[in-house]
């Protein structure tokens, strides 16, 4: 692609161009210096001379010189960006590929010719700063795709669109979830009434099944002192994603990146017995995390989000027996939002750690017999830990195939030592407890995000914000459509009545297009007969039944999660 630019407008800067791998694979990108600015139609023709190099069926060389040589080369030649990425690597000498009277500087490997490129397509093109920076000059990046043949290309590009199509930004707009304001500020999220029904729903059964299992409820204030994240260590070790602290009464304070120290504090706020182990605290805690525009995406990526923490508070000897209850109740959660498959991941000691190595390997161990005794595949992560120990992630994937981190399940040493936390054992001496991190969706913007890709907008009738629309054909039968609202509410259902007085094909498309489940159909007969004429969202009608048959199907429904 490169080449072929090149050929067309001559000049052009060549930045940086990885191979980018997404979950569907064999994406690449190149970032681009030129004066040209690039339209759809450029790349239509930058696709066609590639498609003539290919044919030519040029080979590659690879090629190697001493990297000093190289970047006064580059300097030389006005190559800048590759200068600066020459400069900072450390090897003696770097490697190039050629083909033609085309020369780049890449690692490789490479296919041995350009004969072997079948099926390649470009698909975007939009700008990016060099390096990420804004403070450097905005590029223009070009996305692409290549395959080995012309039928997973066109597998692959059906999948792109049907990943447009499942977009939860423009789910979002269509069913009136959830908008995002630049007048509020990037990356903070205004949950509409239909999305924040659903998001009620979520909690609510949230909540239940943890207090089910064990679990307290706790509620923690939105900022604390800075030098209470002085002592967690934030300021230390996760500065780059807070706040500038603001004062009150001449004391710093700063808005919370974490719940992690509140639930400390209700932990020391009296003595606490070995016998009163384990302390399992949940929450959901709203945190405000420093993200740069350019990354903020949709719910996936923001700045304010609600996380679904918890801490537990344990024994050393109750460590892995908790691990396991956490796996076991989080692939509980996943399921119940109809995620089969998963990625696990344990993530083992990083280079630069707190604590001794002894307590690292019994952490890491217990995490693993915990895998092991949930019968839970996983690989192991080497090096991928948080500097205050190892843990679990779990990576969820979507009716697409593709995966989202949601979960993670951490076992701290750092913080109760930090926090000089303890407890009273047995033999009356002071010991400190282990500290287990645990969210299990994440977050509820991001969890909702995918939610809505997972299902494509077809919530589920039990989290479905409205889950029987009444249609009346005529304005004849609105009464008895008041009548049916009343009766379905009563039943604890979530209920729509159009009343617009368009026609029922009018009525019906538009409830279907917000992907309401269930719709009742009623004219004279149904009247007459006391029933409802059934039609189901993406399946069609169902047919005529009375409504307390309805009630006990859609009840069902409900009960099952289905
Ligand atoms: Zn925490």
């Amino acid at each position: 692609m490169a080449s072929a630019v090149l050929k067309m407008f001559p000049g052009t800067k060549l930045a940086i161009g990885p191979a980018v791998p997404d979950d569907f694979s064999s994406r690449f990108y190149y970032d681009l210096d030129m004066n040209h600015k690039l339209s759809d139609e450029d790349l239509v023709a930058i696709e066609k001379k590639m498609r003539e190099l290919a044919a030519q069926n040029l080979p590659f060389e690879r090629a190697r010189e001493n990297r000093l040589k190289a970047i006064s080369r580059f300097k030389e030649e006005g190559d800048i960006y590759k200068a600066e990425m020459a400069s900072e690597m450390e090897d003696e000498n770097i490697s190039f590929y050629r083909h033609d009277d085309f020369m780049d500087m890449c690692r490789g490997p490479h296919i041995p010719s350009t004969g072997h490129i079948k099926a390649v397509k470009l698909l975007s093109v939009a700008g990016a700063y060099w390096r990420g920076d804004e403070n450097n000059k905005m590029l223009q990046r070009i996305y692409g795709v290549s395959f080995p043949d012309k039928k997973m290309l066109d597998e692959h590009l059906l999948k792109i669109e049907e990943a447009k199509r499942r977009d939860h930004r423009y789910l979002g707009r269509d069913l009136d979830l959830f908008s995002i304001s630049e007048s509020v500020g990037s990356g903070l999220v205004l949950w509409h009434p239909r999305g924040a029904l659903v998001r009620t729903i979520i909690e609510d059964f949230w909540r239940e099944e943890h207090l089910k299992n064990e679990y307290d409820i706790v509620y923690s204030p939105h900022i604390a002192k800075l030098d209470l994240w002085d002592r967690s260590g934030h300021t230390s070790f996760y500065a780059e994603n807070m706040y500038s602290p603001m004062a009150i009464e001449e004391v710093d304070y700063e808005i919370k990146p974490m719940n992690c120290p509140f639930h400390i504090y209700i932990y020391k706020s009296k003595t606490r017995s070995y016998r009163d182990l384990p302390f399992r605290w949940a929450e959901l805690g709203t945190v405000y995390r420093y993200e740069r525009s350019g990354v903020l995406h949709g719910l996936m990526r923001v700045r304010g989000f609600t996380q679904d923490d918890a801490h537990i508070f344990c024994r050393p000897d109750q460590l892995q027996p908790e691990l396991e209850r956490t796996i076991k109740f989080n692939l509980f959660f996943l399921r119940t939002f109809k995620f089969y498959n998963f990625d696990v991941y344990l993530s083992t000691r990083p280079e630069k750690y707190v604590g001794t190595i002894e307590g690292w390997d019994r952490a890491t161990e217990a995490l693993r017999n915990a895998l092991i005794a949930t019968g839970t595949e996983y690989e192991v992560d080497p090096g991928e830990g948080v500097f205050y120990g190892p843990k679990i992630d779990i990576k969820i994937k979507d009716n697409l195939g593709r995966s989202w981190q949601c979960t993670t399940i951490q076992v701290d040493f750092n913080l109760p030592e930090r926090f000089e936390m303890e407890y009273v054992s047995d033999d009356g001496s002071r010991r400190q407890p282990i500290m287990i991190h645990r969210a299990l969706l994440g977050s509820m913007e991001r969890f909702f995000g995918v939610l809505i890709e997972h299902y494509a907008g077809n919530f589920p009738l039990w989290l479905a914000p409205e889950q029987i629309r009444i249609l009346p054909v005529t304005d004849f039968a609105n009464q008895y459509g008041g009548k049916l609202v009343d009766i379905f509410e009563k039943e604890g259902f979530r209920v729509g009545l159009d009343l617009s007085g368009e026609k029922i094909g009018k009525k019906i498309r538009d409830a279907e297009s917000m992907k309401i489940p269930y719709m009742a159909i009623i004219g004279k007969k149904e009247i007459e007969d006391g029933t409802i004429s059934l039609r189901k969202h993406t399946m069609g009608d169902i047919g005529e039944m009375s409504v307390d048959d309805a009630i006990k199907r859609l009840k069902e429904e409900v009960e099952n999660k289905n």
